[in-house]
Order: C-alpha cells, then structure tokens, then sequence
C-alpha cells in the first residue's frame, strides 16, 4: 500500500498550468526522485503536498487522509517533514540547541514543560545528531559551521518530528560532489534503516541515478515518464526533455 497518494493534481498561476494533473504514489520506505527541467513544476508539487500553496484540483492522501485543505503546520503533524533548498539554522545557538528546539515543538507536552523537556531533548537531540553524523560538533555554535553541515542539522531537525514521509528540495544544492554522495547514502541508509519516505527533487542525474529506487518525470506540468533508474536512463521522451534528441 503507498503511504502518500497523489491523482489528478493541478494548480495554475495565471495563465500557466505550473502543474497539469498528475498522479504519482510513494511507497514507504522508498526513495522517489521527481525531477524534470526548470519551471517543470516540482516545487509547486512540493509546496502543495505540505500545504504551502493549496491546489485547485485533484488529491493528495497520506494514509488515506485527504490533505488537500490542511494547513501546513496540520500536516507536519501528520509526519510530512520538509527540507528546503537554502537550509538554514538559529545561529544563535549551538548545533545541539537547534535541534533541541525541533524536538520541543514537536511535542506539545514538552513544551509546556520546557525546563525539564530541555534536559530530556538534549538526551533525544544527541541521538539524533548521532544519526546523522553530527554528534562531535554538537556544541559547537551553529555559525561555525560548513554548509554540508548545516544541511545535515537541517536533516536531524526534520527527523525530530519523526516524520513518515520527508520532503527533500534539492538537498545537495550547493554541495561539492563528495558531500553529496555522503549526504545521499546518508538519506538512503535513513529511509532503509528507519522505513521513512522521502521525495527529492535534484538537478544531477548522477545523484538521482545512484541513489533512487524510482523516479517521475515532470516536464510542463505533466508527468512523462515513470520507472527505475535504468528504465529512465533508457526513456527516448526523457532524453528529448534533457538532450533534446
Ligand atoms: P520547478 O521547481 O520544476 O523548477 P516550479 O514549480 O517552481 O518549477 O514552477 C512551475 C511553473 O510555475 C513555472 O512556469 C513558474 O514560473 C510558475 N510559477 C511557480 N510559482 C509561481 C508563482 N508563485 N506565481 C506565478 N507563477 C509561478
Ligand atoms: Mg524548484
């Protein structure tokens, strides 16, 4: 059964069909890269399964619950975690105190607790940071850091909702190659280990083809192709879109 199930999904801005009714499922514990040309209309995709832009047609499920009409703070409540594609932290604080943070407004019960749930979110931050390779840097101030490290706090902020289903824009926009292979196997070893979904968008097709279980193609808001790595590198319309040949 799939965890998240889109159909028919449109949304126009003007004139512009940004996206023309598609369908697409996500399975749990799966890896689905959507990717397409600029202006294809994944992140409009994006933006209307957490609720940012409300769609003007079609569904979106998870687990069978229609989100379409939820408010985006409603279905991060849900376990529809996101990542954006400029992350960012309080620099403010220390690596561990953002994550912190992250924990204690994801639950309502820690929160009004804060004193005592600061403590115990430390204990669940640390675990976190541990996960995704971050725990020697956990006192640090998040300011010092490198960019591939912001990402992978970033990362651990999002898993502190313990989401079913994480959206990923661009994770490794702006990354050096190696970062992104580690940040990749890192998501890939997340969604194995811990039966999370994650939908990325990305602009390198080394990535995508590494790393995907499957992929959809989007191109002027519709979806044109469908399948496994192999079976999009091989797909004459998916070369037209890209190569043009
Ligand atoms: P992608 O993420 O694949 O590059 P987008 O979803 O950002 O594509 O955009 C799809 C289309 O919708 C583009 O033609 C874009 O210009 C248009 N678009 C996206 N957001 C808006 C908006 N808020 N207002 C007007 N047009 C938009
Ligand atoms: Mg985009």
């Amino acid at each position: 059964m799939s965890l998240l199930t889109v159909k028919g999904l449109g949304k126009s801005f003007g004139g512009v069909k940004a996206v023309d009714g598609i369908d697409f499922s996500v399975g749990p514990g799966e890896l689905l890269a959507l990717i397409g040309p600029n202006g294809a209309g994944k992140s409009t995709t994006f933006n209307m399964v957490n609720g940012q832009i409300l769609a003007d047609r079609g569904s979106i499920e998870l687990a069978g619950q229609e989100l379409i009409g939820m408010r985006p703070r409603e279905i991060w409540r849900l376990g529809v975690g996101r990542t954006f594609q400029i992350a960012e932290t309080f620099e403010s604080l220390t690596v561990c105190e953002n994550v912190q943070m992250a924990l204690i407004s994801a639950d309502r019960q820690l929160y009004s607790f804060f004193k005592r749930a600061s403590r115990h979110a430390r204990d669940r931050a640390l675990a976190l940071l541990d996960l995704v390779g971050m725990l020697d840097q956990a006192d640090r101030s998040s300011s010092e850091l490198a960019y591939a490290d912001v990402k992978r706090v970033e990362l651990a902020i999002a898993l502190a909702n313990s989401p079913r289903l994480l959206l990923m824009d661009e994770p490794t926009a702006g990354m050096a190659p190696g970062e992104r292979n580690a940040l990749m196997a890192l998501t890939k070893q997340l969604v194995t280990d811990q039966g999370i979904a994650v939908l990325f968008t990305e602009h390198s097709m080394d990535v995508v083809f590494a790393y995907a279980d499957r992929i959809i193609v989007l191109a002027r808001g519709r979806l044109i192709a469908e399948g496994t790595p192999a079976q999009i590198r091989d797909n004459p319309k998916v070369q037209e879109v890209y190569f043009g040949t």
